[in-house]
């Protein structure tokens, strides 16, 4: 061609995604540009789980162009209630999978980066600094704190939020100003605080503050509105009541203060004062013999075993215990087990119990290695007792 000529500049945006954001383009805080930020953006999720699946869903139908998922869990059917990045077709699969193949089946257009593994400070610095926004869905203190510490150390901000039974709690940190360790300096004592497995949870209530966490991370990546940064958001779904509490960073806090005093990641199990995680890779020095199976009895076995003298050892928190327990078990809640091992008789048969059999597993364990050789554990604990009509009680009772 002669003459003077615009050079052809690439579009922002190719048809398929002028119609698929079309209705989010109309705003005038989003618009072309602002779309086109979005499907730049790179947004980890840590945990494809109750509060990561409406994160992950909400920021993939929007457009965010570059989505990682971290999380080293396969998919049971106890997490289709609230988890709705996995189906009832993908039991047993890894979730990073099923994640991925929900988000492909929403949004094409979009890059999935999977982490099928448990995130640690192996792994967390590496894993984390590949991506501009961190949404924490973790429902564990150690990694709460690991994935601060990492985000902190990265400059990254970190949207968060936690739910339990009808509550939620959601806030933003932003690199300079403040921290989850300047809002919760250190780690509730262990079993302090019951997990969703223990407690339960309201579906909708993970997906409600899942939610909040993707407006969040829209906000910045756009950049516009008031971020929650600073703020704690409040929510109490079974009163309908809402409300926000101001926090501001600790000069004091001993990563994000005027003077840190931790500049590295740390072992955050032993900062949570937990043991090491079970299924954690050794690193280094002589394999483990292979452990035994723990010997697990059903619960007419165990009635029977009872009958006969076997003790029963409850090994859930007193809360949980009040609210119903098996009749002749003795309360010893998980943390306390190894200061009162003597309180179990050694030359008698020995049945372990908490709410569904998980915790009571990791007691069989240590029992087991503390030398009672006849220990076994309650499958399915009190749930499958009471589901077969079982007798329980109710109250304090003996403890
Ligand atoms: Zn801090």
């Amino acid at each position: 061609m002669r003459g003077k000529s615009v050079p052809a500049a690439a579009p922002l945006l190719n048809k398929e995604q002028l119609a698929r954001y079309s209705r989010q383009m109309i705003l005038g805080e989003v618009g072309i540009p602002g779309q086109r930020r979005l499907l730049d953006g790179k947004v980890l999720v840590v945990g494809a789980g109750g509060l990561g699946s409406p994160v992950a869903l909400y920021l993939a139908a929007a457009g965010v162009g570059t989505i990682g998922i971290v999380d080293g869990d396969r998919v049971d059917l106890s997490n289709l209630h609230r988890q709705l990045l996995h189906r009832t077709r993908d039991l047993g699969c890894p979730k990073t999978e099923s994640a991925a193949q929900t988000i492909e089946e929403i949004n094409p257009g979009i890059t999935v980066v999977t982490f099928p593994t448990v995130l640690s400070s192996a792994n967390a610095l590496e894993i984390l600094g590949k991506f501009d926004v961190v949404v924490n869905g973790s429902d564990n203190f150690p990694t709460r704190y690991l994935v601060n510490d990492a985000c902190v150390l990265l400059r990254r901000p970190l949207v968060d939020a936690s739910v339990l039974r009808w509550e939620g709690q959601a806030t933003v940190y932003l690199p300079g100003r403040g921290c989850y360790r300047c809002l919760f300096p250190t780690p509730p004592p262990p079993g302090a605080v019951p997990s969703c497995a223990e407690a339960g949870v309201i579906g909708a209530v993970a997906g409600h503050m899942g939610t909040i966490q993707a407006i969040e991370t829209v906000k910045l990546l756009l950049g516009v509105g008031e971020s929650l940064a600073n703020r704690l958001l409040l929510v109490d779904a079974l009163s309908g009541e809402t409300r926000t509490v101001q926090w501001s960073r600790n000069p004091e806090c001993p990563i994000c203060g005027d003077h840190p005093t931790i500049t590295a990641l740390i072992e955050y199990e032993e900062f949570c004062g937990l043991p090491g995680r079970p299924n954690a890779p050794a690193t280094g020095g002589a394999p483990d013999a292979v452990a035994e199976p723990v010997a697990e009895v059903d619960p007419h076995e165990a009635a029977l075993m009872l009958e006969q003298g076997a003790q029963l050892i409850d090994v859930r928190e007193p809360w949980e215990w009040a609210a119903s327990h098996i009749p002749g078990a003795r309360l010893i809640p998980v943390a306390e087990v190894s200061r009162r091992a003597s309180e179990i008789d050694p030359n008698r048969p020995v049945i372990v119990q908490c709410a569904v059999g998980g915790r009571s597993a990791g007691v069989v364990e240590v029992l087991r290695k503390a030398g009672h050789k006849r220990v076994h554990n309650l499958a399915g604990g009190i749930i499958a007792w009471t589901n077969l009509g079982l007798p329980t009680e109710t109250g304090p009772g003996q403890g």
